[in-house]
Parts: C-alpha cells; structure tokens; sequence
C-alpha cells in the first residue's frame, strides 16, 4: 500500500512536471512567434534522373533565447494542442513562398518548395483560399508549391480533406503525402487520396545497409507508387550506398543529409549557385 502511494505521487509529479513544461513551451513560442525568433531552414531534394535539386522542403527553425535549438518536432506538437499552429502554419506558407519567389528573382528557377501542413490547419475553412492568396501575392504559380501532408489527416473528416486535397489540385498545388509506411492502413489511402507524390519515411532508409526487409519494402513501394503514377521521394538519405540503392530501385528523387543538411535561406542560394 506504501509503495503504491509512493507510486501514485511519483506519477502526479511526473505529470505536474510535464503539464508546466508545455505551459512554459507554449509561453516561449507565442513569444517567439511575436518576436519573429522563428526561422525556415531549407533541404535540397535530388532529382536521381538528373542530379539536379528538384525541389526543397521548408523546416522550422526555433533558436530558444535560453535553452538553445529546439526540434519541431518538440514545438510543433505544442502548438497544435494550443492552436498556435494555425498563425505559426501562415507565417510559415507565406514566408516559404516569399523566399522562393526571390530564389526566382536571382535567377533560380525550377525549383518547387515543398511546406509541411498539420491536419488542423489544413482543416480550417479558408486554407484553400488562403493558399490561393498567398500564391498570388507572390506571384507563383500553384505548380511551385508542394503541401507535405500525413495520413492523420483523414482521421476526423476523411471526405472533407479529399475535397480540400481536390481544391488544392485545381490550383495546381502538388501534395506529398509524407512518412509513408509509418501510418496504419497506408495502403487503402493510396488508392483513396489525389495525391502526386510518396516520400517513404526515414526508418525504412536508415536500416537500408543491415535490413534486408528494408530494401524489399522500398523496392515494392516504389514499385507500386510507379504503378499508380505517383512519384518516390526518399527521406534521410545519409549514405552513398543507401543513396546508390534508391537510385537503383528507380527512387524518384533522394533527401537527406548524404546529400545536405537543412540550411538557412542565404546558405541556399549559395548551394543552389553550386
Ligand atoms: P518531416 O517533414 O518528415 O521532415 C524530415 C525531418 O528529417 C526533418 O527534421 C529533417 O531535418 C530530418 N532529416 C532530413 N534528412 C535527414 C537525414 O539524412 N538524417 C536524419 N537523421 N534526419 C534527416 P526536423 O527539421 O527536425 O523536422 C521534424 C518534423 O517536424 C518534420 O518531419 C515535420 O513533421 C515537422 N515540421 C517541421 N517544420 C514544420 C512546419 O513548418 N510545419 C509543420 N506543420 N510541421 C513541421
Ligand atoms: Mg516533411
Ligand atoms: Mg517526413
Ligand atoms: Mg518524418
């Protein structure tokens, strides 16, 4: 009985300590977000035909005044408790959008930048509007922006997103849907979902050298996705012989550190200039 008292207030604690630190992350990003500490770091994605980078994907960069870099993978599952996602999701679209814009005004050009989109923001009634606002205040055409969605999407209102996902097509947006063959049922989604691209989720890639199931696994994904005419992007490309493999199973386009690291935008127009 002791021990399970103890056990019991080791728990509340515990939860006491987790519910603080996401009220004190949530403070932080509102005032990050107020403060505009938010930055965009930039990944090149390789097109295996060509060799030439493709596309690039926006990721969030957070630089904590105290407590330094912190994962969006952290912060973002806050804000979307929060609700933060939706203004931090706009700055986000519309910074990416900007950014490519002066990339074509250097000289830059037939690159497609690719925006994660969380489900809750996706969601909302004005976000096919607001994609086209965005594309025009830019002056890009919807071909040059990719939206990276996930399966969880389709968790609430699965007809909804698809009639969004049908909207978002009409402009000519292209849609990814990311992490694929972590979700549950993959599969039956494929068939349901106006999508272009795959982008198989890093765990698969990263056993590539020591699985042998890994490397079946991609090579029917591929396989497949072809066979639907979807094209194969391939996350967490850290190797020469993991990107040697992809490239002989016919992957699309490669992504990952083997071939750069994210970068800020200056940074990218370096890369980009090669
Ligand atoms: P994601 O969209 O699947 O992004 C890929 C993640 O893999 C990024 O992590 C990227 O930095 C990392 N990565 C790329 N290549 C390699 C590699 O070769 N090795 C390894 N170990 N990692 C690699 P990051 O930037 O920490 O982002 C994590 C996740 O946070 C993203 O996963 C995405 O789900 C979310 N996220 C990032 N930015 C945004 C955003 O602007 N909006 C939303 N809604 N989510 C975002
Ligand atoms: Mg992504
Ligand atoms: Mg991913
Ligand atoms: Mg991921």
């Amino acid at each position: 009985k002791q021990q399970g008292r103890n056990n019991f207030q080791w728990y509340t604690s515990d939860l006491n300590e987790r519910v603080c630190e996401h009220a004190r992350l949530r403070n932080d990003l509102q005032k990050a977000i107020d403060t505009e500490l938010l930055e965009l770091h930039y990944q090149p994605q390789i097109e295996t035909r060509t060799g030439r980078v493709s596309g690039i994907e926006a990721l969030l960069r957070w630089e904590h005044p105290q407590r330094g870099f912190i994962s969006p993978a952290v912060f973002v599952p806050v804000a979307e408790d929060s609700g933060q996602i939706i203004p931090l999701s706009l700055w986000v679209l519309d910074t990416a959008c900007a950014q490519l814009r002066q990339l074509g005004e250097q000289g830059i050009t037939g690159i497609s930048m690719a925006v994660n989109i969380s489900p809750m923001h996706f969601q909302r009634g004005h976000f096919v509007q607001f994609v086209q606002n965005i594309l025009e205040k830019h002056g890009l055409c919807g071909e040059q922006l990719e939206l990276e969605i996930t399966e969880s999407l389709l968790l609430h209102n699965a007809e909804q997103a698809i009639d969004t996902l049908h909207r978002l097509k009409a402009l000519g947006v292209r849609i990814a849907l990311d992490d694929f063959g972590t979700g549950f049922s993959s599969l039956s989604y494929l068939k349901r979902l106006p999508i272009d691209k795959i982008k198989i989720d890093r765990s698969f890639i990263q056993e590539l050298d020591t699985d042998c199931h890994d490397a079946a696994i991609i090579q029917g994904i591929i396989s497949m996705a072809h066979h639907l005419s979807l094209t194969v992007v391939a996350e967490g490309v850290e190797t020469e012989s993991q990107a040697a493999f992809l490239k002989g199973s016919r992957c699309d386009v490669l992504q990952g550190y083997y071939f750069a690291k994210p970068m800020n935008y200056e940074a990218l127009e370096v890369f980009l200039r090669g």
